[in-house]
């Protein structure tokens, strides 16, 4: 592998013209590595290079394509280890959280390969015994995958596998904050085979990206990022009807904790709500919405685990928080914690400054934020409990009355990404089931964590498709419905004469 890492394109790895950047670690400030920037000319190669290598690919059968998914399976389970390091130094997730994003990557192709095995589409009745009416699913084509940088190898195969088992091609552009990754999951793509121009990667920034969401020859657009990036992209694919895309995006996601909560739950679910991930997860919970018959009990609870909970280096597993992902997201957290202020809250935990004593050894120059709690009035139109910060910065919200109080206070948000609930009382769980507006909900647990075989994506201003697992299909595919006359002539449906009539000369 060179020293400066270029790009994937066409089955070669590929010089670009364009400037570098590097990989750092957010935990130390060390490099990781030095990158290609992919510039428009490489994006058009990339592009090309998927296009062309598509007619050959969809020609295979869906098992013989999910066969080549099966060996990136192998080789994700034997680079366990390696690669779960490399999220955690790239991203600085806890090392359980870096494995985990491993297991979740080989979980989906696993789920997509082995789907390629199952029935797929739909034989339905017809109202003329001579006709058979099916459907069937067709692959859209070249699919642009532009993802994050806080699940660098899981999202990218949410993806991409159900995208390549349904005879798509791919190009693919990792976050930027997380090239590495990208690096060694194209090395996989690389040593099983994949024909040349099947899989692409595009190393770089936000315009490379626009510049694949705006090709042309781009059929299908899946994204996970921010609302802002989401709904431009939304915005730009909107404008073709040829196109497609399938948006993940934030969230201010909340925990409500009503008066028949089981406590020692609610404590240990908002706590891995809020600071798990270091608050970096799309479904992280900035808002923790609780009972006034349980709320100082809770306060008291979650004040002292917030006050102590470890942050550290990310590779040491006794750590629960790991740094800010960039110094950049450090301002804007902090700026959030200065704005919450600003706005009149009663700060109750304020970490946003780890004293030096708390930063490991050779660990000075990481992005250190500590948890950050405070509480506000729900009815108060605040910033800071209704923009996204993704970071550890939490409101306690108390309120009073029934779970619609309740619901009423989570869905006061422009997004509806996740939602938990803690209660012991079923008729609260079901009212929240049934109004809340939230894409994933949990009961009883904290408002993160994901299996495969299950959608995930948000409503209102969080997503506008599902862009991992089975609903990938929906995304990837074009469904062609299909009417064969098995008959010895035409009869249509509803009556329909079929009679060609003509007149006498
Ligand atoms: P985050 O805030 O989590 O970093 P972003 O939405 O900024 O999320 O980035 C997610 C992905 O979108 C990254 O791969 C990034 O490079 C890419 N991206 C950023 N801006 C654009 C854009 N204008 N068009 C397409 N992709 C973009």
């Amino acid at each position: 592998m060179p020293n400066l890492h270029q790009q994937y394109i066409d089955g070669e790895w590929t010089d670009s013209d364009g400037e570098t950047f590097t990989s750092e670690n957010p935990a130390t400030g060390d490099t990781l590595g030095e990158f290609q920037r992919a510039t428009t000319r490489e994006v058009d190669e990339a592009v090309a290079a998927a296009d062309a290598a598509f007619e050959e690919w969809r020609s295979l059968s869906r098992i013989d394509r999910a066969e080549y998914l099966w060996d990136i399976y192998h080789e994700l389970r034997d680079r366990h280890q390696e690669l779960g390091e490399a999220v955690t130094r790239e991203c600085g997730k806890e090392i359980s959280e870096g494995k985990a994003d491993v297991t979740e990557a080989w979980h989906m192709v696993e789920w997509a390969a082995g789907d390629a095995r199952h029935p797929k589409g739909d034989v339905v009745p017809s109202e003329i015994p001579a006709k058979d009416a099916y459907m069937r699913r067709n692959p859209r084509g070249v699919t642009a995958c532009i993802t994050p940088w806080n699940f660098p190898v899981a999202i990218p195969f949410w993806h991409m596998a159900v995208a390549l088992v349904e005879g798509n091609t791919v190009v693919w552009k990792p976050a930027e904050q997380t090239p590495l990754c990208g690096q060694i999951i194209a090395e996989m793509f690389d040593d099983v085979g994949v024909p040349d121009g099947v899989f692409n990667l595009l190393q770089g920034h936000g315009d490379a990206g626009a510049a694949m969401v705006e090709d042309d020859r781009v059929d299908t657009v899946l994204f996970t990022g921010s609302a802002e990036v989401g709904h431009q992209i939304a915005e730009t694919v909107a404008a073709d009807s040829s196109k497609r895309a399938a948006c993940e995006m934030g969230g201010k996601n909340a925990v409500v904790v009503t008066d028949e909560a089981d406590l020692d739950i609610a404590v240990h679910a908002a706590v891995m709500s809020s600071f798990k991930t270091t608050g970096q997860r799309c479904v992280s919970s900035e808002r923790l919405v609780v009972h006034t018959d349980v709320y100082d009990e809770f306060k008291q609870r979650f004040v002292e685990v917030a006050e102590r909970v470890a942050v550290g280096d990310p590779l040491d597993e006794s750590t629960f928080m790991g740094p800010l992902v960039e110094d950049a997201h450090v301002e804007k957290v902090t700026s959030y914690n200065d704005l919450a202020r600003t706005e009149g809250v009663d700060v109750l935990v304020d970490r946003t400054e780890l004293p030096d004593e708390e930063i490991p050894d050779g660990h000075e120059n990481g992005h250190w934020v500590g948890p950050f709690v405070y509480e506000a009035d729900p009815d108060e139109p605040l910033r800071c409990t209704h923009e996204e910060v993704f970071g550890p910065h939490v409101a306690l919200l108390e309120y009073e009355g029934d779970i619609e109080r309740a619901v009423e206070i989570q869905n006061d948000t422009d997004y509806g990404l996740a939602g938990a609930i803690v209660s012991e009382d079923y008729r609260q769980i079901n009212y929240y089931r049934d109004h809340a507006e939230v894409g994933l909900a949990y009961a009883n647990l904290p408002c993160i964590g994901a299996e495969v075989q299950l959608p995930f994506g948000g409503v209102k201003k969080s997503g506008n498709g599902y862009p991992s697992a089975r609903e990938v299909i929906e995304a990837v595919t074009d469904r062609t419905a299909w009417t064969v006359n098995n008959g010895e002539g035409i009869e249509m449906a509803q009556g329909l004469s079929a009679d060609i009539n003509t007149r006498d000369d």
